[in-house]
């Protein structure tokens, strides 16, 4: 039997381990090249040796004695550093999962294509920032880019077999995050712990505010502009407190195809480490009985401005999504940090986005109708972080 070479770019995050989970428990059927990591050089280092990978990759240099010494004796290399984990990103594999999070999975992810390794894509910044760039790098090598966010997995599976031409509308649903029932007057005041806690799904700590905030639904919705190429006004979203019902696909003769699943990343993931054919999967299986009733409401973008925002930038294109996602790290670093309300996150990925529409400043309208590029997302990146410190600085002086 040939093994499948596969490779997982942030395995020590909340995708990377459920990723892992599949793998581990199917192992004669993988090949691990690569696992990186950042920070949890513990779980990196037992997870490499579990798989017996190649290779463990850091991106924090000052970590590689630790990552050293926690792989003594294995036989798994140690490497750390930005340029080992592009390397690493490159060595050749038939699937690798890209699940880093921030604009630091973009680059790694482009090797992996260069490659011409099935891109698993969980990272959701690479589209955002760079959709026409990764979308080229995978033509121009024969790579394919499957979605893992589930709400894209569940457009991509309702789409299997029918003609994009055919589509009317892509509905994007949202569990609404923590603050779904808040008083819109009390969100100001959030707390990190109470934004950091979701209701439904269990994932990573960024994301997890993200989903309070929406700036993850805004996300998505930049994303599926750019995966399934159909226009702005063709994309919806509707809150969906029970996240049962991923994405909608709505066709031109009125049917209107539904995803329905539990919330449960291994499903997506599974999805696309097992396509083009399906396999048993440790999900939960739904009792519809039990679950009685979905429900749906309007999304309030008074509630969720991100909605707006992320409207405004798929209108806009060219590299406005690498400025409001790298006003939106930076946004959301300050609320994490304590400098700013949970609520000026948007207003400073506002004001940012307008500064870059202006021109004459030291980001402006030039750089996001610039060719995209790698070293131009790095430039415009740099920029939308660097304003987006200014204005957070402006707010909390
Ligand atoms: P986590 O924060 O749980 O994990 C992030 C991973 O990236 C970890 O392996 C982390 O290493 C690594 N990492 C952090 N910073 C860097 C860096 N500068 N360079 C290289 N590696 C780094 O994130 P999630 O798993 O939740 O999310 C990963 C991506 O997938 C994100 O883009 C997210 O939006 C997307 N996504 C996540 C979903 C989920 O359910 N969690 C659902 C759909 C999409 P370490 O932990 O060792 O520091």
């Amino acid at each position: 039997m040939t093994k499948r070479r596969v490779s997982i770019l942030g395995a020590t995050g909340s995708i990377g381990q459920n990723t892992i989970d599949l793998i581990a428990r199917d192992p004669d059927h993988y090949d691990v090249v690569a696992l990186t990591g950042a920070r949890n050089i513990g779980q990196l280092a037992r997870d490499a040796i579990k798989l017996n990978a190649d290779i463990a990759v850091t991106a924090h240099d000052d970590l590689l004695d630790d990552l050293r010494a926690a792989l003594a004796g294995s036989g798994v290399q140690a490497a750390a550093g930005q340029a080992a984990l592009d390397e690493a990103a490159a060595r050749p594999a038939d699937w690798v999962m890209s699940a880093i999070v921030g604009a630091a999975g973009l680059a790694p992810g482009m090797a992996a294509l260069a490659q011409g390794a099935t891109l698993a894509l969980a990272n959701k910044e690479s589209l955002v920032c760079a959709g026409a760039l990764i979308k080229a790098t995978a033509a121009t090598h024969g790579a394919r880019i499957l979605p893992v966010d589930s709400e894209h997995s569940a457009v991509f599976q309702a789409l299997i077999g029918e003609n994009i031409a055919a589509v009317e509308r892509i509905i994007i649903t949202a569990s609404g995050g923590a603050f779904r029932d808040w008083p819109i007057a009390d969100l100001a005041n959030a707390s990190l712990a109470q934004a950091s806690s979701h209701p439904n799904w269990d994932m990573g700590q960024r994301i997890t505010i993200d989903s309070a905030s929406m700036f993850n639904k805004a996300m998505e919705l930049i994303e599926t502009r750019e995966f399934f190429e159909v226009s702005p006004s063709q994309i919806e979203t509707v809150v969906h407190p029970e996240s049962m019902i991923h994405a909608l696909v709505g066709f031109n003769d009125g049917a209107l195809m539904a995803h329905v699943g539990p919330p449960d990343m291994r499903h997506a993931i599974g999805f696309a480490l097992h396509w083009p054919t399906r396999k048993t999967l440790p999900v939960a299986r739904l009792d519809l009985v039990q679950i009685g009733a979905l429900t749906f409401r309007a999304p309030d973008e008074t509630r969720w401005p991100a909605l707006r925002l992320a409207r405004e930038v798929m209108e806009r294109g060219g590299m406005a999504g690498a400025v409001f996602n790298a006003a939106k790290e930076i946004a959301l670093d300050g609320f994490i940090g304590g400098h700013i309300q949970f609520t000026q996150m948007a207003d400073i990925v506002a004001v940012v986005l307008d500064t870059a529409n202006r021109d004459g400043g030291a980001l402006n309208a030039s750089h996001i109708d610039a060719t995209m590029t790698l070293d131009n997302v790095r430039e415009v990146n740099h920029l939308a972080r660097k304003a987006a410190q200014a204005a957070i600085k402006n707010r909390a002086g």
